[in-house]
């Protein structure tokens, strides 16, 4: 036993079908990866490479439980995604050994702090405290890599109390799985345990207190969370 002088904290994890739980490690998000929701968000969808931010292993929301409307925004944004889950980590994966390090997949959600965002784009300051909150990241059960063998199609959809708000397909990413965790690893040494939320694609919007929101992956699984 290692000689902590606190109590250690606990490892966050997430939920698998099936039963048993992934460790989580670190969550990494790519930003702008389907050329609808960049222009939405104003930008030139072209395909510059993609960047990355990050939220911490403890901001998941887990098992259907509700999410706290956070503090600090009147602009809670809903970001529907395919999240990955790595099982074995490397620095400098080729693309085409890129799936083999997929323990498996889950829909997630990045909720966005967006008016804080935007307050930070502005003034060139870090996304930490619009992206990464406490509560930030509600995530599905996880379905190991064997039952999603192509993860470059798929339909990715959100309702926000029964009605659609996004809506689109996993052939629209515009860096696809594979280029996503190469393009990582060059940046950080992947581990296991780590998680990579893959980008949100249009209809992004706020939502409320109240608000019940159920995203569905196709061929990955569900996730639901309510607002409180
Ligand atoms: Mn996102």
């Amino acid at each position: 036993m290692a000689d902590y002088v606190i109590p250690a904290p606990q490892v966050a994890a997430a939920p698998v079908v099936g039963g048993g739980l992934f460790p989580v490690r670190r969550i990494f998000c790519v930003g702008r990866n389907y050329a609808e929701h960049a222009r939405e968000m104003g930008s030139d969808p072209d395909r510059e490479p993609p960047f990355f931010f990050t939220k911490p292993a403890d901001s998941l929301v887990t098992g259907g439980a509700d999410m706290p409307y956070p503090t600090e925004t009147n602009s809670l944004h809903h970001e529907m995604e395919l999240v990955v889950a790595l099982g074995t980590g490397g620095a400098d994966i080729a693309e085409e050994d890129a799936l083999k390090h997929v323990w498996g997949y889950a829909a997630g959600l990045d909720m966005t702090r967006r008016d804080l965002q935007d307050e930070a784009k502005k003034t060139r300051r870090p996304w930490d405290m619009s992206k990464g909150f406490d509560h930030s990241a509600p995530i599905g059960m996880l379905v190991p890599a064997s039952h999603f063998p192509d993860p470059t199609r798929g339909k990715l959809e959100l309702r926000v109390n029964g009605a659609v708000r996004q809506s689109s397909d996993l052939s629209k990413l515009i860096w696809s799985v594979a280029e996503t965790i190469a393009y990582l690893s060059r940046l950080v040494r992947l581990a296991p345990g780590d998680l990579i939320f893959t980008g949100t694609p249009e209809g992004v919007a706020a939502v409320v207190r109240g608000d019940v929101l159920e995203g569905v992956v196709e061929g990955v699984g569900t996730l639901r969370t309510k607002i409180v």
